[in-house]
């Protein structure tokens, strides 16, 4: 038989993860502390049991969430109406693209930026258009403003904290952006936890802005937990095309957790945060590197021999990302891990530098 693929499928190349076959995983931005032996005691015998045994593995999920929702909602300070929750944010970015571009069918977005509201809009046959970052990787503002003008995108993702450039885009120009468009204006916060910025104060003001979250940076990236904050109009639009029960009962219970002991979380991303700026000026001392400010739990770094320092930690087994866009070539990008961790990522790019 032959395979029917869509045409726009045919060239079309995916998202690879990488292989976690590695000790150390400075790759994926995710939190190095491991809960798992504590979050397991309290879906078993600790405050997080009732739910379980109200509604068994063997049973469908609550297919309103609402344990989570109401914890999300008091934390965001929003109702209910306005959170839908997803299967990892990267679900929410295909439901997004999948509902929300029935005017112009175009997305716009930044380069570099995540590569995943390219590849989904791709995946769905919607043109994405990508915006060149300035020198200090912040938006042009007028040239953004000139092609929302021209182009009227159904939908602009801007993902700040960015990744991979670490940075947070300017809160004013992003206002604007808001302000200047007819469409959907998604503000994606995967990293708003190690910066200050946050644009859910907005909501109330801004009917075309939407937030994205993910729990995946602060802990729980297996999980596969995202949530959309937005006007209850966009909302709507999203459960419409949701899948039924997309979040496994496991992962809605687990997820809890750090809605209930925030202090605790808090405490984890404040530890981050400290070794981000110790390894910061640590990396900025070795010459040959150009270090970006981060204002996320990673770190963005120039360095013309990138590709050759990944092969040489690899054989350490340390993971780090590295890119395939030509663009990137001369740059990788570092998660913070443990202080142990950090330590020995440093002594072994230092070794490099100077010894290879
Ligand atoms: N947004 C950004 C900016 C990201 O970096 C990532 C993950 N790398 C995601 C969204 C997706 O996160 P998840 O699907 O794990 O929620």
């Amino acid at each position: 038989m032959k395979v029917r693929i869509k045409k726009h499928l045919k060239k079309f190349l995916s998202y690879t993860p990488d292989s976690v076959d590695y000790k150390i995983r400075l790759n994926a931005n995710e939190l190095p502390f491991d809960e798992t032996a504590n979050l397991l005691s309290k879906i078993n015998d600790g405050n997080l049991s009732v739910q379980l045994k109200k509604n068994s593995i063997n049973r469908y999920p609550d297919p309103s969430y609402s344990n989570l929702l109401s914890k999300i909602a008091k934390k965001h300070k929003i109702s209910t109406a306005r959170i839908v929750l997803s299967n990892g944010s990267d679900e929410l970015i295909l439901n997004l693209v999948m509902s929300l571009t029935g005017k112009t069918s175009r997305v716009l977005t930044f380069d570099p930026t995540f590569s995943m509201y390219e590849i989904l809009s791709q995946v769905i046959n919607v043109k994405c258009n990508k915006i060149l970052l300035d020198k200090n990787f912040d938006i042009p503002l007028n040239t953004t403003l000139k092609k929302i003008k021209n182009y009227d995108p159904d939908i602009i993702f801007i993902a700040s904290p960015n990744n991979p450039t670490a940075n947070s885009f300017s809160k004013d120009k992003i206002l604007k952006i808001i302000e200047e468009s007819n469409g959907l204006v998604v503000v994606d916060e995967a990293y708003a936890d190690y910066s200050q910025v946050s644009f859910v104060n907005y909501l109330s003001k801004y009917k075309n802005l939407a937030i994205m979250k993910t729990m995946s940076k602060v802990g729980f990236a297996s999980l596969r937990v995202g949530y959309l904050l937005a006007h209850k109009d966009i909302i709507n639009v999203i459960n419409k095309v949701r899948l039924p029960y997309n979040l496994s009962t496991l992962s809605s219970i687990i997820a809890q957790d750090f809605f209930d002991n925030q202090k605790k979380y808090k405490n984890d991303i404040d530890k981050i945060i400290k070794e981000r700026e110790r390894i910061f000026l640590k990396l900025r001392s070795y010459e040959k590197l150009e270090v970006y400010h981060s204002d996320s739990n990673f770190i963005f770094i120039k360095f013309n021999r990138s590709k050759a320092l990944y092969k040489y930690l690899l054989d350490r087994n340390i993971n780090i990302k590295i890119f395939s866009n030509s663009s990137l070539k001369n740059y990788f990008r570092i998660t913070i891990g443990t202080p142990r961790e950090n330590n020995l990522i440093l002594s072994c790019i230092k070794n490099f530098i100077y010894h290879k």
